[in-house]
């Protein structure tokens, strides 16, 4: 049975419960809409889960948010196809959903409330466009990338033995 995932933001108003097959909050995206939208301590941690699973109350209290990202290289700006929301009444950040990959649903391991497993190690990514004054905490063996790893949250679950059937 995959764990149950019971999340709300912190005025109660939305309440949210998600399966997840791999529940280990072990990757922290230090990108500007992660910490600047949830990441007070300068980097986002990320699950994944089954979006069918997803089941919400207090709908009507979520607001949306499409970031626009710069592209580096051809100096454009493209609206995200990403669905972040978050809590109108409180602002807490709750998840992002990408129509690109339907299967998946990202809440934001903040918002959680159930017990999570402890990360045997971490992965650190989108270091590039960290803020200067944060220091990573990176730890033995933690991973590092500039952009995204290649490795996905599943393949890394199931690597380690993580993966809950
Ligand atoms: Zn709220
Ligand atoms: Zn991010």
């Amino acid at each position: 049975m995959p764990t149950t995932l019971k999340g709300s933001c912190r005025c109660g108003a939305v309440r949210f419960t998600v399966a997840s097959h791999t529940p280990v909050p072990y990757q922290l995206c230090y990108c500007s809409i992660c910490r600047k939208q949830q990441g007070g301590g300068g980097f986002a941690i990320n699950l994944a889960a089954d979006a069918r699973t997803l089941e919400v109350s207090g709908e009507n209290r979520l607001g949306l948010y499409r970031a626009a990202i710069e592209d580096d290289e051809h100096e454009t700006c493209e609206v995200s196809t990403g669905e972040r929301r978050f809590c109108t009444a409180c602002g807490s950040a709750l998840w992002l959903y990408d129509p690109t990959w339907p299967e998946l649903v990202h809440p934001f391991a903040s918002a959680i409330d159930s017990e999570l497993p402890k990360a045997p190690s971490r992965v650190h990514l989108m270091l590039k466009y960290k803020a200067s004054w944060v220091e990573p905490d990176i730890r033995g063996n933690d991973a590092a990338f500039d952009l995204y790893p290649e490795e996905s949250i599943e393949g890394w679950h199931r690597k380690r033995g993580l993966w809950v059937e």
